[in-house]
């Protein structure tokens, strides 16, 4: 049996994005800046999707901007705002994804000064921390929506009415919450959200960007004034009509049926194998993330075992799953890196069947206690 379980590193591109891409690559090949017929049909296709992406966040079609994907767009967000202004102080958190904090390495190497603040145990920011930390020289706040590794959904209405009492410009990572979680522009004070399709059964390279009207930005790459010149660069039409499908797919039936087999991987696990715990807000969470800490486990280990028997999982988050610092997003929850070390992330789909659950618990049952019958650590303090 095959079963994956890494829906938040990548998903199954669905049948249907596939199907409507395919005219895009194929017959309607047209770059949409071109003035003849072909080019209009491209630029119809690419303004239709952009419309729809937009309405799913309540944002008018020219607030969204498309990009190659997330790490872009997060990129464009934080050195795009940052460089804009003459501001030169940037809040972040401890649990962003690299798109994000490796923006803010950059920039804090050329003397920009970046404040990461810390979370709670669930992985949650603190109102008072982010008051305390905005100054007359902030420029930005930028927090993960929802995190990728510990599924902890963050207060965005609270963030967005602090960010515009002060003034400031708030950007949110929407990577995983997009279609998962509602977002609407017109009701909660965002200015710049990052959006990636691969996430949501969309096709890989293209994400977008939504720049509230009046936000400025510096674009970076030069080249033609394509995507209201911000974004030089043939048009992608085809991952657009792709993307736009991937949104128009999610239903509430969806995310109704992920949340329950959510509940079920995640309890069934606490409650059938010893010493686990759940990493991230139990109530606040993504509704197809499950992470749990296995103690004296090696998750390098469990992850492999799994794997033997075509279960797909990871270890913090996909990017840094080749290297073996532990995760920063759990550190930053205060895991001790053992721990860390320990941790598996879960991620379920659409496509992910009760059986397949039923299949994988069987094998984490049987793979956690062979790993714990070797571990010097399990046999040490054993009273089992
Ligand atoms: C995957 C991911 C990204 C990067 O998106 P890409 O389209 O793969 O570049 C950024 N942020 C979060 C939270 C992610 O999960």
């Amino acid at each position: 049996m095959k079963v994956y379980l890494d829906n938040g590193a990548t998903t199954k591109t669905a049948p249907e994005v596939v199907k409507v891409m395919q005219e895009y690559l194929s017959e309607k090949y047209g770059n949409a800046s071109s003035l003849h017929s072909f080019g209009e049909e491209a630029s119809l296709a690419l303004e239709n999707a952009r419309s729809v992406i937009a309405k799913k966040i309540n944002a008018e079609p020219d607030e969204i901007i498309f990009t190659s994907g997330g790490t872009e767009s997060d990129n464009l967000a934080v050195k795009g705002v940052a460089c804009a202004t003459n501001k030169k102080h940037i809040i972040t958190t401890r649990i962003e994804h690299p798109a994000v904090y490796k923006s803010c390495e950059a920039l804090q190497s050329q003397g920009y000064r970046i404040t990461y603040l810390k979370v709670d145990r669930d992985g949650f920011i603190s109102f008072k921390d982010l008051e305390a930390s905005i100054s007359d020289d902030t420029a930005l706040v930028s927090i993960i929506h929802a995190n990728n590794e510990i599924g902890t959904i963050q207060d965005i209405d609270k963030i967005g009415a602090i960010c515009k009492k002060r003034n400031i410009i708030f950007h949110i990572d929407a990577v995983q919450s997009f279609t998962r979680v509602p977002i609407d522009v017109k009701k909660t004070n965002v200015d710049l959200i990052s959006l990636s399709a691969h996430k949501i059964h969309g096709p890989k390279g293209i994400g977008a960007l939504y720049v509230r009207k009046g936000i400025k930005l510096k674009k970076f790459m030069d080249g033609g004034p394509h995507e209201k010149n911000l974004r030089a660069g043939t048009e992608n039409v085809a991952g657009a009509v792709g993307f736009a499908k991937a949104v128009q797919l999610v239903t509430q039936d969806h995310l109704k049926k992920l949340e329950k087999l959510r509940d079920k991987l995640m309890n069934n696990i606490l409650k059938e194998i010893p010493e686990t715990m759940l990493n991230g807000s139990y109530s606040k969470r993504l509704v197809n993330n499950v992470n749990i800490t296995f103690k004296k486990v090696e998750g390098e280990s469990l992850l492999l075992l799994l794997n033997d028997k075509g279960i797909a999982v990871s270890t913090g988050s996909a990017c840094s799953s080749k290297s073996l610092q532990p995760s920063h997003v759990l550190l930053a929850i205060g895991l001790k890196h053992e721990d860390a070390h320990g941790s598996i992330r879960f991620t379920l789909s659409r496509y992910t069947t009760e059986k397949e659950l039923k299949y994988t618990l069987k094998v984490l049952k049987d793979s956690v206690k062979k790993l714990r019958e070797i571990s010097p650590l399990w046999r040490k303090n054993a009273v089992h």
